[in-house]
């Protein structure tokens, strides 16, 4: 076996075969898959990269390998769709290929497990850095994805979960605060995010969300997205946002709930709208996450704040963006 056959090895015994509606996995030169009946693929693809996304001294390699499989899931519950198979291309230093990727490979193998996904096929190469490229394939009834582009004025806008926690956790992680015992809870959400994949579906099922995107960027980024995508705009209530809980003796540290929360990115929560007729009927909680009502999707092509003031100010997107380099 050559070198490239002992790693494309080392990384498919750690991903139980199962069929699952794959007529040729692993092994060929491509998969070969079987659609249920009358349901649609709804696929995507995501990049993690050191440096970029990740630093492979600070970030252990267990939650590296579980993170990148969460993040491009995510994008297959903001469709509201169920995960089905991924595909994973390596590129890694020689220094990467032993007991590093052993332990990437766990917190992935792990996290495809919960998340219901087959690997079914990828590449595996040397590179100067670590580059993780993963594409993911889920499934769902025929016409029913949530798009980003279904809000209506006088829609109601919901989120699930807490915002701004992986923001919180990363400005910890960045100075070291972390090491502090009793803070370190609070990264659980920057290094182990879960996609919200049950409230996806749960929304699909019930055919109530008009438009539907992950939080990937930010509250105040993803938002705009929404309403590019619609045509419409949004009024956004500061005092109903879900923010972050940041402790008393960390306040002080430019560490303000409501940014963390209008700017943070990578909460992976879902932001979605329902019309008003059905928003009454929402539950408090869907599959044990809290979903809150934040705001109104309005005519006027603008995402506006109230503040806690009860004042209006323009919400403008400041969230991550990788080529303005905010983080
Ligand atoms: P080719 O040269 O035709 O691209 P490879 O030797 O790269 O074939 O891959 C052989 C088989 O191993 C293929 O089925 C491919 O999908 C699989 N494979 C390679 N790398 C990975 C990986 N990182 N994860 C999962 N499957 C992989
Ligand atoms: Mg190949």
């Amino acid at each position: 076996m050559d070198r490239e056959e002992q790693l494309i090895d080392q990384v498919i015994r750690r991903f139980p075969f199962k069929r699952n509606g794959l007529r040729v996995g692993i092994g060929d030169d491509a998969a070969v898959l079987r659609p249920s009946a009358d349901t649609e693929w709804v696929v995507t693809t995501d990049a993690f990269l050191e440096t970029v996304h990740f630093l492979r001294k600070i970030h252990p390699a267990e939650v590296v390998g579980s993170k990148a499989l969460a993040r491009a899931t995510s994008d297959i519950a903001a469709m509201g769709a169920r995960p089905r198979y991924f595909f994973l291309t390596l590129g890694l230093p020689e220094a990467c290929t032993g007991a590093w990727l052993d332990e990437f490979l766990r917190g992935m193998a792990r996290a495809a497990k919960r998340f219901g996904l087959t690997l079914a096929g990828g590449d595996t190469t040397k590179y100067s850095q670590i580059v993780i490229s993963l594409t993911v394939m889920g499934e769902i009834d025929r016409g029913k994805s949530i798009l980003r582009s279904g809000a209506k004025p006088g829609d109601l806008l919901f989120v699930s979960g807490r915002l701004g926690e992986a923001e919180l956790g990363w400005r910890l992680m960045q100075r070291k605060l972390h090491k502090q015992a009793r803070w370190g809870g609070l990264l659980k959400k920057h290094l182990r995010p879960e996609p919200r994949l049950a409230l996806g579906q749960w929304l699909a099922a019930h055919q109530c969300a008009t438009s539907m995107i992950d939080t990937s960027d930010g509250l105040s980024t993803d938002l705009g997205h929404i309403c590019k995508a619609s045509g419409v705009g949004a009024r956004v209530w500061a005092k109903k946002i879900p923010a972050v809980r940041v402790p008393a003796e960390l306040r002080h540290r430019n560490l303000d709930p409501l940014q963390l929360a209008l700017h943070g990115g990578e909460d992976y929560e879902l932001l979605f709208t329902v019309s008003k007729r059905f928003a009454g009927r929402m539950p408090h909680k869907v599959a044990g996450i809290p979903v809150t009502q934040i705001a109104e999707i309005t005519h006027e092509k603008k995402v506006v704040l109230v503040g806690t003031d009860g004042h209006n100010n323009p919400l403008l997107p400041g969230g991550w963006d990788p080529f303005r380099g905010s983080r």
